[in-house]
């Protein structure tokens, strides 16, 4: 299993630290060659304009949005949900364009406000046991999800974990909860 971690920017080293207390062998992308012979990928938490950017910069949208309509495994987390979403608003509600659209949900960016900009949830996840610790950080708010979206965690009413096929996205920070059960599953059943 080799594991891809988008690491322009955002917390993409901690995603690494899950990955490597796995054992799982991870390969840092930055560039369009890194894509190659990858099974998995994971887009970090961070600044979704920034990644946005930088993704445009080196040159990694249309080789990175072929690879997952090919059906490439992806995890994306926080400002990795975001590039994922096919339907995107900003804090005051208007359209954004989306990245790559490969996740049928509606998200408003910084969408828990700014006097809740972190928190912290014991998250009940679908085939988890016991809870899961969900840090959140100006997290995006997924407000509605499409057809074949399955909503694995919900926190106060909104999804906040979702699976729609091989395109998981939380909008949470697995990697940074010191929790590598989510990681596991994600790698469990891609793989299956
Ligand atoms: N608010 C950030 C954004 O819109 C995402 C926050 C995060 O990844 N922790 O890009």
């Amino acid at each position: 299993m080799k594991a891809g971690v988008l690491a322009l920017q955002g917390s993409f080293r901690e995603h690494r630290e899950v990955l490597d207390a796995l054992g799982v062998e991870v390969i840092e992308v930055r560039t369009p060659q890194a894509l190659s012979g990858l099974d998995v990928l994971f887009l970090p938490g961070g600044e979704s304009t920034t990644i946005t950017k930088l993704l445009r910069t080196s040159g990694l949208v249309e080789p990175l949005q072929r690879a997952l309509d090919e059906g490439l495994p992806v995890f994306g987390t926080c400002a990795g949900l975001i590039v994922l979403a096919d339907d995107l608003r900003d804090q005051h509600g208007a359209n954004a364009p989306a990245v790559f659209g490969v996740l049928g949900c509606t998200v408003l960016r910084n969408g828990y406000g700014t006097q809740l900009d972190s928190f912290e949830a014991a998250l009940r996840i679908d085939g988890i046991e016991g809870t899961f610790p969900g840090v959140f950080i100006r997290a995006p708010l997924i407000e509605s999800t499409g057809p074949g979206v399955e909503v694995l965690a919900a926190h106060d009413g909104a999804p906040v974990l979702v699976r729609q096929g091989r395109v998981w996205a939380a909008t949470f920070h697995p990697e940074l909860s010191g929790d590598l059960r989510l990681h596991q599953r994600f790698l469990q059943e891609v793989a299956a």
